[in-house]
């Protein structure tokens, strides 16, 4: 979770806008002002390398995938990237991946 420091374009006040997911790309907040009750909408962009590159890492992906039991989908969104790219760098690491059709619940 992030926070960017930020002033009312109506009334000057300051605030704090919460990121709770850093994502890639771009992003929009809208938010509406305790002092003016104006809403203020902010763009934003994340640069790339911000979000890490974690499939990358062979023992974090085994971890995530085999150990905390998340989806491809799940560790995409981690990685802010799509699950076909998780897919590629489980089989790039040589790991094997669940089928989605067979999935154990207790
Ligand atoms: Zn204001």
């Amino acid at each position: 979770m992030a926070a960017i420091l930020a002033n009312c374009i109506h009334c000057s006040t300051e605030f704090n806008i919460i990121i709770d997911e850093l994502k890639s790309g771009f992003v929009t907040k809208t938010y509406e002002c305790a002092s003016c009750w104006e809403y203020n909408v902010f763009e934003y962009r994340l640069r790339s390398d911000q979000v890490k590159k974690h499939y990358r890492d062979r023992e974090w992906l085994d971890k995530k995938y085999n150990s905390e039991l998340l989806t491809l989908q799940q560790i995409a969104e981690l990685c802010g990237c799509t699950a076909m790219t998780i897919r590629d760098w489980m089989i790039r690491h040589e790991l094997e991946t669940r089928d989605p059709g067979h999935r154990h619940q207790k």
